[in-house]
């Protein structure tokens, strides 16, 4: 196993790893490890835990909340060498599973599944290994992410309006606890009584954890452990931001995969928009419901260069990116009709629509896409040339369908009021839309911080999430406690205390 030893080392050889894409920094590790065994991680924890040293795991830090952002002098262990595939299998129950390291990340799996037979890690049952058949729905975006990273911050992306967030794709975990202990924990094994949950760990320690008592909310929710009524203890280490144990081995279901057919509709105004998403929740096989803003359509179009994407239809600058899934017995021809019923009565129709039905369609959907972060991202480190602590300042809330119109004018009201620069996108089948502050000076950075607290505050007293699919990490704290409140946060930190009694794992992140 490789280790760099020294902060100078470190700082020099390896100075990405010091922060995430929050490009939040908190010091600087006096070790960095690059495990490429589950024995090689058990012996890095049994050293942090002998030595009583902070230890953070590193995935693809992709992370924006400095999840993955290491403290001074801890143990940083990077799972890059972790990735590779391991096997493919059905289940007892007829499921298709694939055991990975923790680090291959969401790009590799792809690969894997779309062309096995030329990967060199193949394994597994020849006849389930068939070229492009399978699929993993979980869809988080950002490609380079890890495994483990998604199933700590139980990501999500466009499909899990369908296919939900990571935690129901994930049928098994293999955990070093933070002693160097380890355990396998299997989907359908354990679950919490009333009272709580027992396991055993392979040394043959046995381990009780409280049920802490709240229940999470029903809306798609990143924010804090996982607390539900009979849960799986499974569930309890998804979306706990590798503070509770660090994953070794992750096994997860993979479908075959639908035909999907995509559209972008473009409207007038906002209302003929969310109207038509709320038309599309109750279409069958409808996979995504995305949403772009005029204020993200007008960005991108004032500021894209050089790429070739269309103009967007006459006034019409609010967009709706969509995804069906065709079954020989339900085509998309057969729903066409109503769907333009629809669009004509919200200003809109299918002439008004850029479908992605070939490959080349597909490439400017994803484009449209896939640009407007990268040029938000290339706007602000524009402006941090000149005032070096502007960041992006990006909200990640979901909200009750019922509340959603109503708290969404808010926000925009807010941010009208101060005259700030938004760009407002996101996952509109969940009510999850992550809206974008682009401060052009400290002046607007202060004001941007304030009407960010403001949206937190709207969105708790409406009983949203203060975060439904980044998770919490090391800078959004304060609004983890906004959220749920002091009994509860003890609740979670009771147990923390159960399995890292010291504090060593991810020290930091949710408290
Ligand atoms: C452009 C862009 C788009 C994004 N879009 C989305 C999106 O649509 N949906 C979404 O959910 N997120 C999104 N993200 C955020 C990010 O991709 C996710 O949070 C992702 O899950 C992080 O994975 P990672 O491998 O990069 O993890 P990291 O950033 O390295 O770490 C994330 C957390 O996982 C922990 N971790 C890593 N490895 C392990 C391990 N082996 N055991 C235990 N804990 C571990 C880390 O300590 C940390 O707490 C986006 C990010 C970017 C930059």
């Amino acid at each position: 196993m490789q280790i760099i030893s020294g902060k100078e080392a470190i700082e020099e050889k390896y100075p990405e790893i010091l922060y995430d894409e929050s490009r939040f920094t908190s010091g600087i590790p006096q070790k960095l490890y690059f495990p490429e065994t589950k024995e090689d991680l058990t012996e890095i924890v049994k050293l942090a835990d002998k030595t009583a040293t902070p230890i953070i795991s590193i995935g693809g830090q992709t992370s924006i909340t400095g999840a993955s952002t290491p403290e001074d002098n801890c143990f940083a262990v990077n799972f890059i060498k972790m990735n590779r595939i391991l096997s493919i299998n059905k289940s007892n129950e007829n499921e298709c599973l694939l055991s990975c390291q923790p680090g291959v990340t969401l790009q590799e799996i792809g690969s894997f599944l779309e062309a096995p037979l030329n990967f060199k890690y193949k394994v597994g049952r020849a006849e389930l290994i068939k070229s492009g058949y399978w699929f993993y729905p979980p869809d988080p975006t950002e490609l380079t992410a890890t495994l483990a990273g998604t199933v700590a911050t139980n990501a999500s992306g466009a499909r899990s309006f369908y296919y939900k967030s990571t935690r129901n794709h994930i049928k098994s975990i293999s955990i070093v606890l933070a002693d160097g202990d380890t355990f396998n924990c299997y989907r359908g094994d354990t679950f919490f009584n009333s009272k709580n949950a027992l396991f055993k760990t392979d040394n043959g320690k046995s381990i009780c954890i409280d049920k802490m008592q709240y229940t999470n909310t029903k809306i798609k929710n990143a924010a804090g452990y996982y607390s539900n009524d009979n849960m799986d203890l499974i569930d309890l280490f998804i979306g706990s931001e590798g503070t509770l144990g660090i994953f070794s081995e992750i096994t997860v279901k993979i479908i075959p995969r639908p035909d999907i057919i995509s559209g972008l509709t473009f409207f007038p105004e906002r209302q003929n928009a969310f109207g038509f998403a709320e038309f599309l929740r109750k279409q069958d096989n409808i996979l995504a419901i995305e949403f772009f803003d005029s204020s993200a359509v007008n960005f991108l179009y004032e500021n894209m260069e050089n790429h070739k994407i269309p103009d967007a239809p006459k006034g019409k600058t609010f967009a709706v990116y969509w995804e069906f899934a065709e079954y020989a017995e339900k085509p998309f021809e057969e729903i066409m009709e109503a769907w333009e019923e629809e669009l004509l009565k919200l200003h809109s129709s299918f002439d008004d629509t850029w479908s992605g039905f070939d490959k080349k369609e597909m490439e400017t959907l994803k484009s449209f896409r896939h640009l407007i972060p990268e040029l938000i991202n290339n706007k602000i480190s524009e402006i941090k040339k000149k005032y070096p602590e502007v960041r992006k300042i990006s909200t990640d809330t979901a909200l009750p369908g019922k509340n959603f119109n109503s708290v969404f004018e808010e926000y925009i009201k807010l941010l009208d009021y101060e005259r700030l620069t938004y760009i407002s996108f996101g996952h509109l089948g969940d009510y999850h839309l992550h809206i974008n502050i682009i401060p052009k000076n400290n002046v607007e950075l202060k004001k941007a911080l304030n009407v960010y607290k403001k949206i937190m505050e709207l969105t708790v007293k409406a009983g949203g999430t203060v975060s439904a699919e980044h998770g919490i990490g090391k800078i959004k704290k304060e609004y983890l406690k906004m959220m749920y409140g002091n009994n509860e946060i003890s609740e979670m930190k009771k147990v923390k205390s159960i399995l890292d009694p010291k504090n060593l794992l991810n020290r930091g992140n949710l408290f």
